[in-house]
């Protein structure tokens, strides 16, 4: 650690001296393991944390159960922090903690594969840490926590904004569990619209009456096939994959039913157009089979434009708080899982930087963080609760997931983040910097939300996957 100022070492005091609770809180969303809106444990869980603490909590917002928004306030109330947090898990991957090889909990359920069983606890310890500083040294400032459900399926944040809930905000902190320690600026990701496309048929027997049915699955293939022709013509920067979510139960009978799920992604100017020509694949496949057809849409999100004042910001103080240590054990165990998962044997050796455009080629993925950053100044602070070499949505993450890596991993994240909100509240130069940044990207991209009219958030999409395992799950839930 670099040379903290008396109240940096204050905070990081404030910080470690409640983190084995928020540990705990993390494994415990980790063993849980929720798919997104079905997040009712988790959420519950940092809710009455944030509620015990003095927190102005309201749940259900935007429609959805699962989100909620904490707020507390001190003094003028003036500025106002938001922080990011999410606690959503896959589908898939449930994984022994700690166990360097492939091993599932309980096959087939769901796991913790992209960190955010310590993401949104990470800001939870932060605010409440942040909270002690403000009432000790009599600081102004109100601290929002957005309880995001459900990124997984980049849900929530467009609905959130929709919602106005980001209307009084100053600046936000999101955050995601990394292999790396480190916060990146500028355009990064893709757009994506997410939907599904139902197409109804007539049964029939296949063999003794074929004429009397027509096929919803042909009609699924053809729009594969026509999407598929599509992307040939679109510029390089598109992202266009299909999942078949139904397609028939038995080759004698023709399906009357079937449908595709579909993510068209692209950059923000490039999105829409391509999502209207896979409608048009959708419309050609429907004439084609004489079939009909809906369109249900599930998500649609813009690209994030990250705040490079704040960016710099959080990465000065990324550097103060700077790598965890790590034990021969932890080592150990971080080169055993490398070499099971094939990955670079290196152990837990990964940089801390601060990344741009200019510093990598844009990345496919999408993040519904996006819609943020074009209401609100924005950056997302990367922490290293990971093994160096784990992708996300893969067993390695959801294996250290509840480690000691992880906990390391987010205090470290929690010290960053409120040395970075104890900037913003006590340094209004800076805020206004930062500001004045947004206010020209607003300038340049007015906010426009992508969701289509009368959009709502697909509550009940995960609920039957979920209660699939939830009975198997619960004997091996960690007490938070
Ligand atoms: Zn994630």
């Amino acid at each position: 650690m670099t040379m903290l100022s008396s109240e940096k070492l204050e905070i990081a005091r404030a910080v470690e001296s409640r983190q084995e609770k928020f540990w705990k809180i993390s494994d415990a969303i980790w063993s849980y393991a929720e798919l997104g809106l079905e997040e009712y444990k988790s959420s519950k869980l940092l809710v009455d944390t944030l509620e015990s603490a003095g927190f102005k909590v309201e749940q259900g917002v935007a429609g959805m159960p699962t989100a909620f928004v904490a707020s507390w306030s001190h003094g003028t109330g003036k500025p106002v922090i938001g922080f990011l947090g999410e606690y959503d898990a896959l589908p898939m991957l449930s994984q022994k903690s700690g166990s360097p090889t492939k091993d599932p909990v309980v096959p087939g359920a769901p796991g913790h594969g992209c960190s955010h069983n310590t993401m949104c606890t990470m800001q939870a310890l932060t605010v409440i840490s942040l909270q002690e500083i403000m009432q000790k040294k009599g600081l102004n400032g109100t601290l929002k926590v957005f309880g995001s459900p459900a990124e997984e399926i980049l849900v929530s944040r467009p609905y959130l904004v929709r919602a106005g809930l980001f209307k009084d905000v100053d600046a936000v902190i999101d955050c995601h569990g990394d292999t790396e320690f480190k916060v990146a600026y500028g355009m990064e990701g893709t757009a994506m619209y997410s939907f599904i496309v139902t197409f109804y048929g007539k049964t029939s027997h296949a063999g003794s009456s074929p004429w009397m049915g027509r096929s919803s699955a042909d009609a699924v293939e053809l729009m594969h096939a026509g999407t598929e022709r599509m992307r040939e013509h679109l510029p390089i920067t598109q992202r266009t994959h299909w999942v078949t979510t139904e397609g028939g139960e038995a080759p004698n009978v023709v399906p009357d039913r079937a449908s595709t799920w579909y993510y068209i992604r692209d950059l923000d100017e490039n999105v829409e157009s391509n999502f209207k020509w896979a409608l048009d694949c959708a419309r050609g496949a429907a004439l084609m089979t004489q079939t009909t057809h809906e369109v249900k849409v599930i998500a649609a999100v813009h690209q994030r434009f990250s705040n490079k004042a704040l960016a710099e910001l959080v990465f000065e103080n990324i550097k103060a708080v700077g790598k965890p240590e790590y034990t021969e054990e932890e080592e150990a165990y971080a080169r055993a899982l490398q070499e099971a998962a094939g990955f670079q044997v290196k152990g837990m050796d990964y940089p801390v930087e601060l990344t741009s455009p200019e510093t990598g080629p844009l990345r496919g993925g999408s993040s519904d963080v996006g819609d943020v950053t074009l209401v609100a100044p924005c950056v997302s602070m990367r922490y290293p609760v990971r093994v160096p070499g784990s992708p996300s949505h893969h067993w390695t993450v959801v294996s250290t997931g509840a480690t000691s890596i992880a906990h390391k991993g987010l205090t470290a994240g929690a010290k960053a983040a409120s040395f970075s909100a104890y900037d913003l509240l006590t340094n209004p130069g800076v805020l206004a910097k930062i500001r004045a940044e947004f206010e020209e990207l607003a300038r340049e991209r007015p906010y426009k939300t992508f969701l289509p009219d009368g959009a709502q958030p697909p509550i009940g999409l995960n609920t039957a996957l979920m209660e699939k395992y939830r009975g198997d799950m619960e004997q091996f839930y960690k007490n938070p």
